[in-house]
């Protein structure tokens, strides 16, 4: 399985700005957000898509997405909404090879997504 920068991110060989972390999770601020509170949600454990997943894998699937809505009531996002995205494959624009859901806040969302 290739390495990404999320495993340096991981390993603390590349700087990242960490809102949350525990054993099984990460969280940090999008390098590059495309909302005024972009955060990304991402297992320690090296999952490179949402097909990679195994059924063994539930546990921490959940804990992925609790500690998302946990980190959006911290970050104050809970009372006017916000949006999880996780990318897959080309035509959905996913770009790193390692599981992650985006937490996107701070203004409106459009739908469809562009
Ligand atoms: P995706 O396109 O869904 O695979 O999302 C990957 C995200 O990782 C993009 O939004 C990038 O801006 C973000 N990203 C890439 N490198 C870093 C980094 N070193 N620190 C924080 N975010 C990053």
């Amino acid at each position: 399985m290739a390495e990404t920068v999320f495993d340096k991110i991981i390993r603390k060989e590349i700087p990242a700005d960490i809102v949350y972390e525990d054993e099984q999770t990460l969280a940090f601020k999008d390098i590059n957000p495309q909302a005024p509170t972009h955060v990304l949600v991402i297992p320690k454990k090296q999952i490179e898509t949402i097909a990679d997943i195994n059924e063994s894998d539930a546990p921490l699937i959940g804990q992925l997405f609790t500690t998302a809505a946990q980190i959006a009531e911290n970050l104050g996002l809970a009372e006017d909404g916000y949006r999880l995205v996780i990318n897959h494959g080309e035509r959905g624009g996913q770009t790193v090879q390692h599981l992650h859901i985006h937490i996107l806040g701070g203004r409106a969302m459009t739908w469809p997504p562009g």
